[in-house]
């Protein structure tokens, strides 16, 4: 039986994927197409446009939509386009993240602002967006990308970031609680290393690669297709008993 018999393909769905444009996001997004999904990728980055050409020339339905998550009136338009071309929105992967790396003490208030803004108001905005179209639909399910940052404080200088990824965390729950009555899961996955562009620069430090991975029980960083298998699952009925719960994904970094 291929997967497009099973409770894990996404035909006929529609998704909104943050971020989608590289990294995770991208991963995200082609499997979310390949599944069955209409996927909208929306980033900041026109590198989208690309990926968009990729996956509907090999028969998806995918669009590059420009959005900065931080802005509310592009994702008011954007899940207005959605719902215009579409009908519906089913699944919103909210993904989208930046990171910043410095002691606390060196942190300004605008990089405080900048990881804020986009890691948990982004998130907050896109889930705010979404709900009133999942609600007249029946039913949806919103997956936000936390980190293993957001379970424990894995490693130094990243304090900042670890707060808006905790509280991706608990936004996620909270929201569950309100939202699950009207048919709407709402999930977080907590990726541990997973070699993208917004920690290559990190990687290629061999002495930060061995702290980052710490006490990783599987010893290496992951892969981005390894993040998207749970973020598909997720967004499928396969996942239909799930709503609330936080996954890591993280080759048991946050386990010990
Ligand atoms: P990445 O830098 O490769 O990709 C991030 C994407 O988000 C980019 O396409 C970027 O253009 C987009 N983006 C940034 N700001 C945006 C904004 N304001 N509006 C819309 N799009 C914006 O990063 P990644 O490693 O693929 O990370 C994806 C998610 O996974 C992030 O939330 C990140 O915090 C999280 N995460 C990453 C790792 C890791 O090891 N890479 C680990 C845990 C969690």
């Amino acid at each position: 039986m291929g997967i497009e018999e099973t409770m894990c393909n996404l035909k006929g769905k529609v998704a909104i994927v943050t971020g989608g444009a590289k990294g995770m996001g991208a991963a995200h997004s082609r499997l979310i197409a390949q599944r069955g999904a209409a996927v909208i990728i929306a980033d900041v980055d026109p590198v989208g446009e690309k990926l968009a050409d990729e996956l509907n020339s090999a028969g998806a339905d995918a669009r590059y939509v420009h959005l900065d998550v931080t802005k509310e009136e592009q994702w008011l338009a954007v899940v207005d386009g959605a719902v215009r071309s579409h009908g519906k929105v089913d699944i919103l992967v909210n993904n989208a993240g930046v990171v910043v790396l410095k002691p606390i003490h060196e942190c300004t208030a605008e990089e405080f602002d900048f990881v804020f803004n986009v890691n948990i108001k982004g998130v907050f905005l896109g889930c705010k967006a979404i709900l009133p179209a999942m609600k007249a639909a029946g039913g949806g399910s919103i997956i936000n990308i936390s980190s293993a940052s957001g379970l424990k404080a894995v490693m130094q200088d990243l304090a900042l970031y670890t707060a808006s990824k905790g509280a991706v965390r608990l936004f996620s729950k909270a929201l569950a609680l309100e939202y699950t009555a009207y048919g709407i899961r709402v999930n977080s996955v907590f990726p541990g290393l997973i070699e993208t562009s917004l920690n290559a620069e990190f990687l290629a430090d061999p002495a930060l690669r061995k702290t980052m991975l710490g006490n990783t029980m599987i010893d290496r960083p992951g892969r981005c297709d390894e993040v998207a298998e749970v973020v598909a699952f997720l967004a499928s009925q396969g996942a239909s008993y799930m709503t609330g719960a936080e996954v890591a994904v993280d080759g048991g970094w946050t386990a010990n």
